[in-house]
């Protein structure tokens, strides 16, 4: 299991996550980087094959139609909800899902999973309803799988993720206070059983107050054996 090729990932900052698969096509996570205080200056993708998207707040999905029309990924995922706005603001190639459905993006299994969160969208002064907010599991053709949780407050259910799914390595927000803090980041991590957890949407602001340095206490806390890979905006694992 794990000798299986995984993607390259590398953060951006806040939840933003590209994953470089092993075929070279690029996949991005919740793109947001104009006005992203942690996105490195300037970053830039030399291609975009796919986005995914987990819920429509500013901070997970500002740069998408900027994204979508510049490089013309081959598939665009998020909410049935959202995808339907994309396509209004003139985004192609938009595959809308729910929760518990999974689809073919670029040869992965993407399954479209619980996030206890909101998703509203804005649009100029308007909040309109964006679906359900969720999280990804993503399947890679040899068995590696991997799980990017959005944002959530911890649920027990990760524990059918973990018997479902059996993810490697997870993507975990620990900031507080919008999200998941790091006590019960490191219970996730031992409801997922996963071998490895990269720390998201901490940092950006002073208001997200959880650090990968309390995520570690816990994890010892808690006698959960799960490496953390703590990685710098731009920085790649
Ligand atoms: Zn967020």
């Amino acid at each position: 299991m794990n000798n299986h090729p995984r993607p390259k990932f590398t953060w951006i900052g806040h939840a933003t996550v590209r994953c470089d698969l092993p075929g070279g096509e690029v996949v991005l996570i919740d793109p947001w980087l104009q006005g992203n205080p942690s996105c490195p200056k300037g970053y830039e993708f030399d291609r975009l094959d796919a986005i995914l998207i987990t819920h429509a707040h500013f901070d997970h999905m500002a740069d998408a139609v900027d994204l979508a029309k510049k490089h013309k990924p081959k598939i665009v995922v998020a909410s049935f909800e959202i995808c339907q706005w994309l396509g209004g603001k003139g985004v192609e190639n938009c595959s809308g899902m729910n929760l518990g459905g999974s689809q073919d993006v670029l040869g992965l299994h993407v399954t479209m999973v619980r996030a206890d969160h909101s998703s509203g969208l804005s649009d100029g002064d308007d909040i309109l309803y964006g679906g359900l907010a969720s999280g990804y599991i993503v399947k890679l053709p040899g068995g590696y799988t991997f799980y990017h949780a959005g944002d959530t407050a911890l649920f027990s259910d990760m524990q059918l993720l973990c018997d479902i799914y059996r993810p490697e390595l997870a993507f975990l927000p620990i900031g507080d206070l919008f999200t998941m803090d790091p006590e019960q980041a490191a219970r996730a991590c031992r409801y997922l059983g996963v071998r490895q957890v990269i720390p998201i949407h901490w940092g950006t602001f002073p208001a997200l107050t959880g650090t990968p340095q309390a995520l570690e206490k816990e994890l010892a806390k808690l006698g959960v054996t799960c490496e953390l890979i703590t990685l710098t905006p731009g920085g790649s694992y």
